[in-house]
Order: structure tokens, then C-alpha cells, then sequence
């Protein structure tokens, strides 16, 4: 039966990819998926999460445009999360960090003030960690918005999820993995200005897998 939870966790993955894609497009939002590049419907058979991209290897069946691979991967890996964690909270947050994510990759902007009221859900979390180590958290992410302008307004309230949600030491791993990668990925693409919140949400993700099994 387990073996449902990873179908719903691909699914709910490849529906918020789906998602995000469409509102930052501003496409429709019913009718069926089709092709960026030859505009014909997708075959019912490669919707399918994970596998539809396996089967068509990695394809569009009409025009053979290749279909980015982090499709298949993002599934795959929300599906592992939804069958290893049992916390609905936890799979709420990396659901709307998902999408948080695209549109951070897409255009730089990001709707992430709809996570400010998770960190409520998670309060027992920071019941042990002192007012003045968050208050001076607070202060310290807050400058490093205005003055370095290197983290973006929009990464502040998924600072805010994570710290409550991971509690602190998870956290700062999280925030730690999450900048090399970042800076990895800027030194190998030469891209100047880079979104951090799917670097932060991989970082969560990793912090969330030690934190399970730690
Ligand atoms: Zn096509």
C-alpha cells in the first residue's frame, strides 16, 4: 500500500511543476499538457510521473524535443519524500516550496509570503531555542537583504519555514549546503544572479532525510 504514497508524492510533484509553469506563462490552467515545441497534446502514457519519462526516453513522441530530466528527478524524489515522511506539515512545506522554486528558476520573483503562516505549525520546534538567537537571526538575514542585495525579500519567509520547521542545527545545514550549491552553480555557469530558493529547498531536503534517519 506504501507504494501509493509515492504515486501521490510524484503526482502532487508533477502537478505543482505543472502549476507553476502555467500561471508563470499565464496559460490556461485546464485543458491537457502538450508540447513546448510542436504544440501536440502529450500522450496520456508519458503524463504518467517518472515513467512517462522513462518511456519516452526523455522525448516528446511527436517532434523528439528533449524533456528536461530534472522532471523525472523532482518526482522521483518528492515521491521518496511522501513514502519516508509521515509529518503532513513537512510534506505541505516541500509541496509549496516546490513551487516557490519554478517560479524563483523562472523569473527571479517568487509568491513565497503564502509559507509565512507554516512556521505556526511548527512552534514546538523552536520552544528550546532562545528569543535573542532568532531575534538576532531575524536582524542579521534582514541586512543581509538590504545591504548585500544578494538574498532576495522572497527568501526570507522560506527562512523562516525552514528554521521552525528543521529546528536550528538542521537549519543552518540546510542554509550551508544550500549556499556551496549555489556558488557551485554560479562558478559552472557563470551566472551572476542565481535563484536561491530551489537551493534552499534541495539543502531542506537533504537536512529533512539526516534529520529522519540521524
Ligand atoms: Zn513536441
Amino acid at each position: 500500500m506504501r507504494i501509493f504514497l509515492f504515486i501521490l508524492g510524484a503526482s502532487l510533484a508533477s502537478a505543482t511543476l505543472c502549476l507553476a509553469y502555467r500561471l508563470n506563462l499565464r496559460l490556461s490552467l485546464s485543458g491537457f499538457s502538450y508540447c513546448d515545441n510542436c504544440r501536440q497534446p502529450i500522450a496520456p502514457i508519458s503524463l504518467v510521473p517518472v515513467f512517462g519519462w522513462l518511456m519516452s526516453f526523455g522525448r516528446c513522441a511527436i517532434c523528439h524535443q528533449r524533456i528536461a530530466i530534472k522532471y523525472p528527478i523532482i518526482e522521483f524524489a518528492y515521491g521518496m519524500l511522501f513514502l519516508t515522511v509521515d509529518d503532513y506539515r513537512v510534506l505541505l512545506v516541500f509541496i509549496l516550496l516546490l513551487f516557490c522554486s519554478e517560479e524563483d528558476s523562472f523569473n527571479q520573483t517568487s509568491s513565497s509570503w503564502i509559507l509565512l503562516p507554516l512556521p505556526f505549525l511548527f512552534l514546538e520546534n523552536l520552544r528550546d531555542v532562545s528569543p535573542v538567537f532568532l531575534v538576532s537571526l531575524f536582524i542579521f538575514l534582514y541586512f543581509s537583504v538590504i545591504l548585500t542585495a544578494q538574498l532576495g525579500e522572497g527568501d526570507i519567509p522560506v527562512l523562516l519555514v525552514l528554521l521552525s520547521m528543521l529546528s536550528v542545527h538542521y537549519f543552518l545545514l540546510a542554509v550551508i549546503l544550500a549556499c556551496i550549491a549555489t556558488i557551485a552553480y554560479s562558478l559552472f555557469s557563470g551566472n551572476k544572479k542565481t535563484a536561491f530558493i530551489p537551493f534552499l529547498t534541495y539543502g531542506a531536503m537533504i537536512s529533512q532525510i539526516i534529520f529522519q534517519f540521524g
